[in-house]
């Protein structure tokens, strides 16, 4: 599974990711629902945390205060009512006092401190502490606060200093108490927070797995949600595609009375009357098709036979009066032209039925053009024309159907000597790796941008006035382009009035492949008005690159 391993690669999934958020409007919904709904529980998340984190500081703040409050008091009473003199006595009193505090405060944590600027004493006691580690956590500012304020409390918070080394958040809550003979002494008291914080992190990583889980559950609810809605619109999309490229049978299922139901009925809706116009415009046109057959069939036997009367009298016109023997020359050439009609609407109604068949084999275009340049030859001389071949390349062969390639180039080349006002007409053979083309190039009259556009127009003519002196039925391009397309070629025209006209014929070499450039450039090399030079649409194929050339 080629597609599995593609995914494996971590270097390809942005690439995913990118090609998902494009393509999939379940994946970009849920993503943002996603993304979204983080931002709100993250935000909510850190508020909790912030506001239980305070709460919970403040409560063991008046718990630590009330504690430390209640141990002062009782020291200095025990300390109040002792009746100590001398410097033991005085020591094992503030001990006990010690002692005492650190049962009534659950707190191991206890200096005192004597109070500096009194008078040196001999019986007093020297500072002592358990704050071992922690020592140096009780600030300046806190220490002026008390020896300055008596009976007052005051706190700070701190870091504590375990024996191994670990902190932990703390109070420090700080008081004086006074010692019988020795003084005043600052008395601290340090209380851990370990507690608090512990249940602060465990409320915090409750709160990360449960913000984690509504994420996912978001998420997945988001894609029910969204797949619900999603897949009758796929199925809707893919039934339109389905229905764009001709497939008029397809229909989308219709449950319910939803929004999406009404989507799905009134589509059907709109197939079924596509369905029966395109089915009565496509039998119309079978009628019709049928009819230009039927009746260009039809014609043939009475043509056949009024030719013949019509050869009969033409071979015979000498013996006629000579008003007679015009007449019967005129007849003669308007049953010629009558007959050619008939043969080019057989052909495009067969084009128009789709029952063309190719008859291809290996043929040498250049041949084929110097076929059609010497039975054209009479006709290009009757107009003072000289017809040239220039063949630089195409002499290899190309796969296609001799027959319709002659007729194009015999239409193309009669075209040109009949509007190339007597001049030369060149006729260029090229080919490359993939394809043959076939340029005729006249110097005549040339056609407007307007007239170009038409040029492949059935029964168009540029001016219709126009005195025909090979019969030309105003089918010769429609069918030429027929024979182009069927091909799977390109006929494309370059005209400019008053520099001449250049129609470029492109053929695969191998039936069936894809044309990618010409070999032949077009509007031609020798083409100057280049700001007035138009290119005609072959009709069948864009011009690639939308240039000039290809
Ligand atoms: P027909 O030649 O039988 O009239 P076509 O389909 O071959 O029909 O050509 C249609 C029209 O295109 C012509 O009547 C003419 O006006 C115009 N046309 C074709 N080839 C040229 C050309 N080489 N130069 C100028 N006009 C042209």
């Amino acid at each position: 599974m080629p597609q599995l391993t593609y995914w494996r690669r971590p270097r390809n999934w942005p690439r995913l990711v990118r090609a998902s958020w494009r393509s999939s409007l379940q994946f970009r919904t849920v993503t943002i629902s996603v993304a979204l709904s983080g931002v709100a529980i993250l935000l909510v998340g850190v508020y909790m945390s912030a506001s239980i984190g305070n709460d919970l500081f403040q409560s063991r703040l008046s718990q630590v205060l009330l504690e430390s409050d209640r141990a002062t008091s009782a020291a200095q009473s025990l300390l109040d009512s002792s009746d100590a003199t001398d410097r033991v006595q005085v020591q094992n009193l503030l001990s006990a006092a010690r002692t005492s505090i650190s049962a009534a405060s659950s707190s191991r944590l206890v200096a005192v401190l004597r109070v500096p600027g009194q008078d040196s004493s001999t019986v007093a006691p020297l500072d002592s502490s358990t704050f071992g580690q922690s020592t140096g956590v009780i600030g300046a500012e806190l220490r002026t606060e008390v020896q300055a304020n008596i009976g007052d409390q005051f706190w700070q918070s701190v870091t504590l200093t375990g024996d191994d080394a670990t902190t932990v958040p703390g109070i420090v809550v700080g008081s004086q108490i006074t010692v019988p003979v020795a003084g005043r002494y600052e008395l601290y008291i340090a209380y851990s927070l370990k507690d608090a914080e512990e249940t602060l992190l465990f409320v915090q990583q409750t709160l990360g797995v449960a913000g984690v889980a509504l994420m996912l559950l978001i998420g997945a609810v988001t894609w029910i949600v969204v797949r619900f809605v999603v897949t009758p619109l796929r199925v809707a999309a893919e039934t339109s595609q389905k229905l764009a490229s001709g497939d008029l049978e397809v229909r989308i299922p219709e449950k319910g009375e939803d929004v999406i139901a009404t989507l799905a009925r009134s589509f059907n809706g709109m197939a079924d009357s596509l369905q029966s116009q395109i089915r009565a415009l496509a039998d119309l046109s079978e009628v019709q098709q049928r009819f230009v057959s039927d009746v260009s069939h039809e014609l043939r036997t009475p043509l056949t036979t009024i030719r013949l009367a019509g050869d009969v009298l033409y071979d015979q016109r000498a013996s006629f009066a000579p008003a007679t023997g015009r007449t019967a020359e005129l007849l003669h050439t308007q049953v010629e032209r009558f007959e050619l009609l008939l043969s080019d609407l057989l052909e495009i109604s067969r084009y128009d039925a789709g029952s063309v068949e190719l008859e291809s084999e290996p043929t040498n275009l250049v041949y084929l053009a110097e076929d059609a340049i010497d039975s054209l030859r009479s006709l290009a001389e009757s107009k003072g024309s000289d017809l040239r071949l220039v063949a630089p390349g195409g002499y290899l062969n190309a796969d296609v159907d001799p027959r319709r390639i002659r007729r194009v180039l015999h239409n193309l080349i009669g075209n040109a000597i009949e509007h190339g006002e007597g001049k030369t007409v060149v006729v260029s053979v090229d080919s490359d790796a993939n394809a043959v083309a076939l340029a005729v190039r006249d110097y005549g009259l040339g056609m407007s941008q307007a007239e170009v556009a038409h040029v492949f127009d059935r029964f168009w003519r540029a001016d219709p006035s126009r005195q025909r002196t090979i019969g030309g039925t105003g089918l010769g391009l429609a069918i030429s382009r027929e024979d182009a397309s069927v091909h799977n070629g390109w006929l494309q025209v370059w005209s400019s009035p008053g520099e001449g006209s250049c129609f470029r014929l492109t053929l695969p070499r191998v039936a069936g492949a894809v044309l990618q450039a010409s070999p032949i450039p077009l509007p031609p090399a020798d083409a100057t008005a280049d700001a007035t030079a138009v290119l005609g649409d072959a009709g069948q194929m864009p011009v690639p690159g939308g240039g000039r050339h290809d």
